[in-house]
């Protein structure tokens, strides 16, 4: 990135000062801290932070003139394997040194470079530096020491610590201290807490210091996490309250503190090859693709954190014919039932083409996922798709959205693409017809973004109800399961250059949504045997049909509402249940009598439970819902303790958006490709026509985003997207005649490490880890970055990676004794 007016370095660092105060994730006290035996007297504990890739990273330094006597890292939201390594091993070395002129961890530059800024800047304080001469280093340090003399309010002798705990949003413990008086509140920490990483911890971070600084809990909430944030305002509140101090003291609303916004916003221009808007699945697949292309990429993010909703995605990804299938010798997962499914599924409106890509490039997604250290082994039925498998989800049940959006957050850090959080596009800039950027805007810059190409990744509209309700105004007041900044920004921006939309009206309900606040309850509930039924305590349709079907199913019902049943055989098999019981969503009973009475069913109803039940049980055992036509009956709900959940269609997924073509080209009203202008994701229609199918969001994202950051990186830097089409055309072509080879080599602990190596005499496609069972964080990194360093320099002479020797030495072995197999001969 080139910038124009100001230093970049200057710009990003005085952005992230700013980001900091909002952006980073709490992950509690890590065990970095290095002790020195005896610490002076004179010595003191000097707080500081600094932005990481990720977060900010908030540092403890004990030191005085003479010494650094420890340091700690105490909070940091930065991916565990790369700037966690980073977290834990330079604390010790800069004391061991006696400086912070120590080797960064190699793979987390940027993490090692804010632990030492961070640093530094407590040595500052202590004088044991002198600070530097440099003005924009200056200009940092004295920011930061600001910060850190804000943060050390005087307390007076009068004041009090209270602790209190509220329920978070699935019930666990929300534990909040303050230290205040009748005048003022001093200091609000969250204490304890396990709110959902990324959502409520985003409420974690930033709620107590507002509170502080706005002296009120009158305050806005996080966009976001709601429920988290009402925790922490209530439990302060409480605080208050049994500290004998009038809460309505602290009640003001915020206005006059918060709002003294800087009167002008400084201009500031970028420059990249490929810009993205947009940080969800799409956009981060898009740049990292765009980047392992070649391009220099920026990416946009207008939330305080990455993920959008995709990091809320938890069941899997669908693909066709992949190698996961083959394994398990599964004969209809084919692309052409996959095709048929997806159009019949989807009303027959989706745009054949558009579908016909997605299903034709999921194994080679999949496999890509693999060289990122992002595999999906596990397959499952997909709903309304005939208990066909396509459905590719992580190992040990994770949800597959916070999954794909950690691995892809480790890529982008690897790859060291610049995520500017807290910025917002605004418009897209055109010249001669082309897209040439946008401009984009945070709390202090407005900025014109270059851009030789623009990759629009913002997400759907399904928090937008002013413009879901101009197509269906039955939905201006529905729950949605939307993050906040799901709201067409990308939709609209497109259009006003005259990008062509389809399917707009096209909104999807998700059958499953927990009516108070929103939240999903999982298809994977019904695909482990999970059934639905009404207020009569009656079935009303075949569960595993399509969302809008079974949607439309209960809105029939008394009440439009029905129950989710399950039991305690699926609570032990489906992680996300512990989740609901826990948070007070699900009534129980040790009998379906009892199940019955505490869903509120009279005595009919519940007599009619009892014998859907036993109905349910006995198609189980015969494999056949002669009821519902439901497919792949096999798991029975009769082990005790019973559990239901009330539940109602909510508004999921916009199926609709921006026209693009088989490359990701976004296409006019005119039916022109837009120069310039590529969009993957949410924000795009044409791919699930009237109704998108469970596991098609991770592919359509994963699909299309590899496919945009291809496009967009070859238009930017290398010819046309057609020329890069033409050029996958030719690697596809040799990958028939590749040979797929597995070796096992001992790890670190002698337990197996497999590798699995596709190539032919010229080139190395593709190489998996697998299985192994190294160390999380140390032998991990290298399971994560060795295979995709081989494939890129198309040698197994690559480097190891730095503190995982062992390991890297085991899967560089067997890639040499796979291609030694093969006859790999470059
Ligand atoms: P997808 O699955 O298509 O990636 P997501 O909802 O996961 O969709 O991600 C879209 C992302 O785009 C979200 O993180 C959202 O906050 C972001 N976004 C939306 N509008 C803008 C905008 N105007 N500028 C920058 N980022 C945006």
């Amino acid at each position: 990135m080139k910038n124009k007016k100001l230093d970049t370095v200057g710009i990003l660092c005085g952005l992230f000062l700013v980001v900091a105060l909002v952006a980073n994730i709490v992950l509690g006290n890590l065990d970095a801290e290095a002790n020195r035996p005896k610490i002076p007297d004179t010595a003191q504990t000097y707080a500081t932070s600094a932005q990481g890739i990720f977060s900010e990273v908030k540092v403890e330094t004990v030191a005085d003139a003479d010494g650094i006597y420890s340091v700690k890292v105490v909070e940091h939201g930065e991916t565990p394997e790369l700037g966690g390594v980073a977290a834990e091993e330079l604390p010790g070395k800069i004391v061991e040194a006696q400086s912070v002129e120590v080797d960064g961890v190699a793979g987390a530059t940027m993490t090692s470079n804010a632990i030492k800024s961070a640093v530094t800047e407590a040595l500052i304080q202590a004088g044991f530096m002198d600070a530097p001469a440099e003005p924009e280093v200056e200009e940092v340090a004295e920011e930061a020491a600001e910060e850190t003399a804000a943060a050390a309010v005087e307390i007076p002798e009068g004041a009090q610590t209270y602790t209190v705990t509220k329920p978070g949003v699935f019930g666990e413990d929300v534990v909040v201290e303050i230290v205040a008086d009748a005048d003022e509140i001093y200091s609000v920490a969250v204490v304890q807490n396990n709110e959902t990483q990324g959502i409520g911890s985003m409420a974690v971070e930033q709620l107590p210091a507002k509170i502080v600084a706005a002296q009120s809990v009158e305050i806005d909430g996080v966009a976001g996490a709601t429920m988290t944030s009402n925790a922490i305002k209530t439990a302060v509140a409480a605080a208050l309250a049994e500290a004998g101090i009038d809460p309505a003291n602290f009640a003001a609303p915020a206005a006059e503190a918060a709002e003294e916004a800087p009167a002008e916003k400084t201009e500031v221009e970028l420059e990249c090859d490929v810009l993205v808007v947009g940080a969800g699945g799409a956009g981060l697949t898009a740049a990292v693709r765009a980047t392992q292309e070649g391009a220099d990429v920026l990416v946009l993010e207008k939330m305080a954190m990455v993920g959008g909703n995709s990091l809320r995605a938890e069941g899997g990804m669908n693909a066709a014919d992949t190698k996961y299938e083959e394994a398990l010798g599964l004969t209809d997962s084919t692309v052409e039932n996959y095709i048929e499914d997806t159009l019949r599924l989807g009303h027959y409106l989706a745009d054949p083409d558009l579908v016909r890509t997605l299903a034709e490039n999921g194994a080679e997604a999949v496999d890509w996922l693999d060289s990122i250290g992002a595999p999906l082994p596990e397959v499952e039925a997909t709903g309304g798709a005939q208990g066909r498998k396509y459905l590719h989800k992580p190992e040990g049940g994770l949800p597959v959205g916070e999954y794909l959006v950690d691995k892809l957050k480790h890529q982008i850090e690897e790859l060291g693409v610049n995520v500017m959080l807290n910025t917002r596009a605004t418009e897209i800039l055109m010249e001669d017809g082309k897209a040439v950027g946008v401009k984009a805007e945070d709390a202090e810059h407005l900025y014109t973004v270059k851009a030789k190409a623009v990759v629009l990744a913002t997400g759907g509209f399904g928090a937008n109800f002013e413009l879901m309700a101009s197509f269906d105004p039955s939905l201006a007041n529905a729950v949605t399961t939307n993050h906040a900044g799901a709201t067409g920004d990308g939709i609209l921006m497109a259009e006003a250059i005259g990008a062509a939309t389809v399917d707009m009206e096209q909104i999807q309900l998700h059958p499953t949504v927990i009516q108070s606040n929103g939240l999903l309850v999982s298809e994977s509930l019904r695909s482990h045997g999970a059934i639905l039924v009404n207020a009569e305590g009656k079935r009303f349709v075949n569960d595993m049909d399509g969302r809008d079907v079974v949607s439309q199913a209960e809105l029939k019902q008394t009440g439009a509402y029905a129950f989710i049943i399950f039991d305690q055989k699926l609570v032990d098999e489906v992680a996300l249940t512990k989740k609901f019981i826990a948070g007070g969503y699900t009534m129980t009973g040790e009998t379906y009598e009892e199940l019955a009475k505490a869903m509120g069913m009279d005595e009919e109803a519940a007599q009619n439970f009892v014998q859907t039940m036993e109905t349910w049980n006995a198609s189980v055992a015969e494999g056949e819902d002669k009821e519902f036509g439901r497919k792949g009956v096999d798991q029975d709900l009769s082990v005790a303790p019973f559990y239901a959940i009330k539940i109602a269609p909510g508004i999921h997924h916009t199926m609709g958006g921006i026209k693009i073509n088989t490359e990701a080209q976004v296409i006019s009203t005119e039916g022109e490709v837009i120069p310039g202008l590529f969009a993957c994701g949410e924000t795009t229609g044409g791919i699930h026509g009237g109704n998108r199918v469970g596991g098609n969001a991770v592919a359509d994202f994963t699909i299309f985003g590899r496919i945009a950051g291809q496009s967009a990186a070859a238009y930017a830097v290398g010819g046309t997207a057609e020329e890069a089409a033409a050029e996958e055309a030719p690697a596809a072509e040799s990958a028939g005649a590749a040979q797929t080879v597995t070796v096992t080599k001992p790890g670190v602990f002698g337990e197996d490490v497999v590798v699995e190596v596709v190539a032919d005499a010229n080139e190395i496609y593709s190489v998996t880890v697998l299985q192994n069972n190294e160390t999380q964080g140390i032998g991990s990194m290298a399971v994560d970055q060795l295979p995709g360093k081989i494939v890129e320099a198309q040698s197994a002479e690559v480097d190891g990676v730095a503190g995982a020797t062992m390991t890297s030495n085991a899967i560089l072995s067997a890639v040499a004794e796979a291609l030694a197999e093969i006859g790999f001969a470059a």
